[in-house]
């Protein structure tokens, strides 16, 4: 017989192979000749009939199981999505794979105890921890007994740092029974929302059908997949739960590991390999059959799987950017699609296409209202007129929060203390070696660095323009260190904490930081985008965004949509409970309908506005886009190739339109130049028509293919 195999590893097409001695499965591991090598491969599909043409065949070597080791429908979504994303199939298999599952050597066995707690008859004068030790004993400090995998898979806690914890004695082992104890359901009543919300879902149990949960935060939507998630769990089903980033959600876990117990698995991409296969095993033998994960997880091996929840769908960080280009929100939907079962996507504020889609009746929209019905006060300042970042209007609104003992957050998307060092003689700014943007000054201790944000360069400060020579340079803005110094000068009694990629060194940080909000324990908490999500705080009055048009500013039809989606993100932060909140926005452009819609957290008035822009410059939802990038170390190469590429598409017979080629916003990263063709066409089979029989590389320019494009710039 003849068979379709698949290397993990960036082929371009599934190669044939001849099979004289049994008859492996697709989803097998096979040993064959590639190259001249003996390698382990995938069948991928067995070949129906004798291929025809000259060439030959080479013949497998050995086949490694006698069943499938990819479950069948993760193997068929597998080829659907490399259909659809024009990416090899190998390269999918790549990354749905664990690599210890890959090569088929069974790691060697770590051992631990499953659960641990600490020891509280030690005396902890005289033992030094390291900073993840410390760090590790705090959680079990608060936790009390907990998991392996709970430290691990949740607080990335390497089991080194538990071994040697457990070595030093400050860890003893314990016992599953004291786990499952500190866990205990809170008894809830569910709203009339809620209730047939859960009903809808459950009705179509058995069929593909995509809902659009869509309520405001703290409307109780996670509520809602817990109530489904356990139908279907106790129906002796799998679930899979999509998030978008996990360090967002230690408070998150918690409420469905009480609910699931050991039968709930955590899927991170900062897990160990050894860890990671653990899982895959587990839950390929069913033992695990509730998994939370990024986007990853969309290719788990779930056993009998049921029910899909993909939260917060709107979120960027669910396309994959770089090869294979895939988006989990859409892979998880043709996952849903092939098992014939629901999947639900949930959010505040939806991609736009989303949205479109439950509008007009291709997904089913369940609405959430919030829970408590609160007053929320808005003001939009003028950064024309106000002119100064800490306006007249913040400053008096934050005094009255101290009197009030309550608390304000603001965001404010600048990391590092200045924006960047410019030379006054030539105009010059200070720029990364490898990459077109401008390096930013951090101060770190006392002293200043000049950071990339794209490739991590760092270096010293430097004293002459590397252009003229000139001494006289100086920095320029306001970044968020200096933000935290200018309102810890206006506001001496208040307690500040900073929240950015430069204070959040580890998920525990970010969940220290958010507990003390938590407990009122911080009067003002300034931070990046990052503080824009899924925390509850209560004792929050004001939510400020300091700058809004920071977004807004960039080239790419979705700058209004991402300009909304954050402001509406940051006043949900606010009025949870207390009677009387209050959200300030701050812009210099105050009259887009993105920043006043974003304040007021108006989701369908923003809507309707921007669709009528989508459909007048024809931009998707009206029709689908795909992207070509061009890569390499030559910039007259990528130019070259990218306007061969684009005379070749130009006039094609699907009326599909042909856009650039442009450099990408940042032209350099890391040495390589990036320029980019847009494609948009009526039907995302045309453009894949059109795109498909392209190479992926042409005299050293690379050329990676974008289907459904998120973000044009980057
Ligand atoms: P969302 O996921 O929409 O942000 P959550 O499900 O996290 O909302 O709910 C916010 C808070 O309200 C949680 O603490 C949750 O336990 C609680 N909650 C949810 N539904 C109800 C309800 N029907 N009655 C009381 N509290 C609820
Ligand atoms: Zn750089
Ligand atoms: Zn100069």
């Amino acid at each position: 017989m003849f068979v379709e195999v698949v290397f993990p590893l960036a082929f371009d097409k599934p190669l044939l192979y001849r099979c004289n001695f049994g008859k492996p499965l697709p989803g097998c591991r096979v040993v064959a000749p590639l190259k001249g090598k003996s390698k382990i491969g995938f069948v991928y599909n067995t070949a129906s009939g004798i291929p025809e043409g000259d060439f030959e065949i080479k013949e497998i070597e050995k086949i490694l199981d006698e069943g499938p080791i990819i479950p069948e429908d993760v193997l068929i979504l597998i080829r659907r999505i490399s259909d659809y994303y024009l990416e090899p199939p190998g390269l999918f298999m790549h990354i749905a794979i664990p690599p210890y599952a890959r090569v088929g050597r069974e790691p060697k066995r770590i051992l631990l105890p499953k659960f641990v707690k600490l020891n509280e008859s030690v005396d902890l004068t005289g033992i030094k921890l390291t900073p993840k030790e410390r760090e590790a004993f705090c959680i079990l400090q608060k936790q009390k007994f907990t998991s392996i995998s709970e430290l691990e898979e949740v607080w990335t806690i390497k089991r080194e740092v538990i071994r040697s914890l457990l070595k030093k004695g400050v860890v003893i082992p314990s016992t599953c029974e004291e786990v499952l104890l500190e866990r205990i359901e809170d008894r809830i009543v569910y709203t009339e929302d809620q209730k047939r919300a859960i009903e809808e879902v459950e009705k179509s149990f058995n069929n593909f059908n995509v809902f659009l949960l869509f309520g405001p935060p703290g409307s109780g939507k996670t509520e809602v997949y817990k109530v489904l998630a356990k139908k279907v769990f106790d129906m002796g089903k799998s679930v899979l739960i999509l998030v978008p980033e996990i360090a967002l959600t230690p408070h998150y876990i918690k409420r469905f590991s009480g609910l699931f117990g050991d039968s709930l698995a955590v899927l991170h991409s900062s897990l160990s390999n050894y860890e990671r296969y653990r899982i895959w095993m587990d839950i390929k033998r069913g033992t695990k059959r509730v998994v939370i994960g990024t986007r990853l997880s969309v290719f788990s091996p779930l056993v009998d799987l049921g029910l899909i929840v993909v939260d917060e769908e709107q979120e960027p960080s669910y396309k994959q950017k770089e090869a294979p280009r895939y988006h989990a929100r859409d892979v998880a939907i043709m996952r849903a699609y092939i098992k014939g079962i629901p999947v639900v996507l949930g959010s505040a504020t939806p991609q736009l296409e989303t949205y479109y889609k439950a509008a007009t009746g291709k997904y089913k929209l369940l609405k959430l209202s919030k829970l408590y019905s609160t007053k929320v006060d808005v003001d939009i300042v003028d950064l024309n007129v106000e002119k100064r970042i800490v306006s007249e209007k913040l400053k008096k609104e934050i005094i009255e929060r101290l009197s009030r003992k309550e608390s304000t957050m603001i965001l404010y998307n600048k990391r590092g203390f200045y924006r960047a060092i410019v030379c006054e003689r030539c105009g010059n700014f200070v720029r990364c070696p490898s990459c077109d943007v401008t390096l930013v000054p951090h101060r770190e201790g006392g002293n200043f660095l000049l950071k990339c944000h794209l490739c991590g360069f760092t270096r010293g400060v430097v004293k002459k323009c590397m252009v003229c020579g000139s001494e006289r340079l100086n920095a320029r803005g306001i970044g968020i260190q200096q933000l935290e110094d200018i309102l810890v000068r206006e506001f001496r009694e208040a307690r500040i904490e900073r929240m950015d990629l430069d204070t959040v060194t580890s998920i525990y940080r970010r969940y220290e930081i958010i507990e003390k909000m938590v407990r009122g324990e911080i009067d003002i908490l300034i931070g990046t985008q990052m503080i824009a999500k899924g925390h509850h705080f209560p004792n929050v009055t004001l939510s400020v965004v300091l700058v809004a048009d920071q977004i807004l500013n960039y080239p790419d039809f979705r700058s209004a949509e991402r300009t909304f989606q954050l402001i509406a993100q940051m006043a949900g932060r606010s009025g949870r409970v207390l009677e009387r909140s209050r959200v300030i926005v701050q812009s210099f452009v105050p009259n887009h309908y993105s920043i006043i819609y974003g304040a007021h957290q108006d989701y369908e008035s923003f809507f309707k506005e921007e669709i009528t822009h989508r459909r007048e410059f024809f931009y998707p939802p009206f029709c689908k886009m795909a992207r070509l990038l061009f890569v390499g170390k030559k910039k007259d190469r990528v130019i070259y190739v990218s306007n061969k590429v684009y005379s070749l598409l130009k006039d094609n017979e699907f009326g599909v339109q042909i856009i650039g080629p442009t450099p990408l916003v940042v032209e350099k990263v890391e040495n390589r130049y990036r320029w980019a063709i847009f494609l948009k066409g009526k039907s995302s089979k045309h453009i894949r028509l059109l795109l498909k029989d392209l190479p992926l590389s042409v005299s050293n320019v690379r050329i990676y293919k974008d289907i459904d494009p998120i973000d044009l710039l980057n």
